[in-house]
């Protein structure tokens, strides 16, 4: 019998690892999350003023953790998406009405997927959440693994989930290495207020120096997220309402009438960050700690959602050590091929769309005009936007663990 002050601590309550929590409250398993900023503080770097785009794949996970109805009442759902490239012919439409279903997906802040999140988390007797605090040392021994904490505390279980970001603090006790590609590329984000009403409809525009993104929020908003060249970043921060908006519409164009109003402005460099071994002894990394990526598809926290749901599938079945190396082998065999696909996907999205090269606009104008024309290619491109996999697990089912 192992002895351990838990049978798993999250490191990281961000929305991957508060999601992992709340997937596993209802387990035998004592779980304990470290997280480094209070939930309603500013300095929270999980939970700001960004739209976040839930794929229809992510919605069922939240559906089967019982937290759907919580978070619907804060999300504007995508009816329609629209995907375009400036300056070059063709473009492609998905439409929920065509797959059957209500929406496509749905947009909330991530400051209010924070809320939820943490008030689940709280109600939870038996979730021990340990904020703020930070992770500053670890020793991994044969049946547990110990954490030794800010204030010299010291606490023991028998798994870590590293949920603690791109510059993962358990990534760096461990000396691991990542992949890392610098896009030099900056994601301008802000709300934005166009004249028409955006009917539930989300907009990708590839541009030559990078996407911009508008997704349907209340009140008429869009959650803007505009890619700029890095060397251009502090130009367009400091650039008045006015000219901001106006170099926004010049790339954007008219689609939703004049745009009216722009609030405050935030920027994330961009950058590709994969571990290079998500697992390790007892312990196993998640979220954007084990792959950060371009948020030009939306893809990042959908991604770290089906992670959470398969670690939480895999666990919920287990009777007996859940640091157990076969578990952690099961799920990240489990995990790597979606994994992969989508680093692999958007990157080679933001590497083919970010080129002023005229022969690949023609191209890339040509292969918007066929997914558009063709039924298996905008099938593909649909279920892929949904986040639906073949082999989903059971939360992604909608079957509760
Ligand atoms: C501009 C932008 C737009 C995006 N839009 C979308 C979108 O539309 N759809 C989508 O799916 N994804 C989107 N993403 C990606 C999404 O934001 C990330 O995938 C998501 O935030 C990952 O969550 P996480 O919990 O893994 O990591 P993080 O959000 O980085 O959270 C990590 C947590 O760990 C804590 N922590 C760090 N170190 C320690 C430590 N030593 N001890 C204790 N705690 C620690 C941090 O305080 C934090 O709370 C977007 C990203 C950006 C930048």
């Amino acid at each position: 019998m192992i002895k351990a002050d838990f049978d798993l601590i999250i490191v990281g309550g961000g929305m991957v690892g508060a999601s992992l929590a709340c997937a596993l409250a209802n387990t035998p398993l004592k779980i304990a999350i470290i997280e480094a900023f209070e939930p309603q503080s500013k300095q929270q770097p999980s939970y700001d003023d960004r739209g976040i785009a839930l794929a229809y794949g992510s919605q069922r996970i939240f559906e089967s953790l019982g937290l759907w109805p919580q978070l619907a009442s804060h999300c504007t759902a995508i009816t329609d998406i629209h995907v375009s490239d400036r300056g070059h012919f063709g473009a492609t439409r998905l439409s929920a009405k065509n797959k059957n279903v209500a929406a496509l997906g749905q947009v909330i802040t991530a400051r209010l997927m924070g809320e939820m999140l943490n008030k689940a988390i709280e109600q939870h007797d038996k979730l021990e959440l340990i904020c703020p605090e930070k992770v500053t040392k670890l020793n991994q021994e044969d049946d547990f693994v110990e954490l030794i904490l800010n204030d010299n505390r010291r606490l023991s279980a028998k798994l870590i989930v590293a949920a603690d970001g791109a510059q993962s603090t358990i990534r760096q006790l461990l000396d691991l290495a990542a992949l890392e590609h610098d896009y030099e590329q900056t994601a301008i984000t802000a709300n934005i207020t166009p004249e028409r009403p955006h009917q539930g409809r989300a907009f990708e525009r590839f541009t030559d120096t990078g996407p911009i993104a508008l997704l349907p929020m209340s009140d008429n908003r869009c959650s803007l997220v505009w890619t700029v060249k890095t060397s251009d970043e502090t130009d367009i921060l400091q650039l008045s309402d006015d000219d901001f908006l106006s170099q926004l519409q010049e790339r954007f164009g008219y689609r939703l009438g004049k745009l009216i109003k722009v609030g405050q402005r935030t920027s994330y460099p961009l950058k590709l960050v994969q571990t290079d071994q998500p697992i390790q002894a007892r312990i196993v990394f998640i979220g954007n700690a084990a792959h950060s990526l371009h948020p030009t598809a939306g893809q990042g926290f959908n991604l770290g959602l089906r992670d959470v749901a398969a670690l939480a599938d895999v666990l919920a079945d287990c009777s007996g050590d859940c640091g157990d190396a076969r578990l952690l082998h099961d799920y990240q065999q489990w995990r790597q091929q979606d994994q992969d696909n989508v680093i692999n996907n958007t990157h080679t999205l933001v590497k083919l769309f970010s080129h002023d090269n005229p022969i690949l606009g023609h191209l890339r104008g040509i292969g918007l005009t066929l997914v558009d024309a063709l039924p298996i290619a905008k099938h593909w491109l649909a279920q892929k936007s949904m986040g639906l996999d073949r082999k989903q697990p059971r939360l992604s089912r909608g079957l509760k663990l």
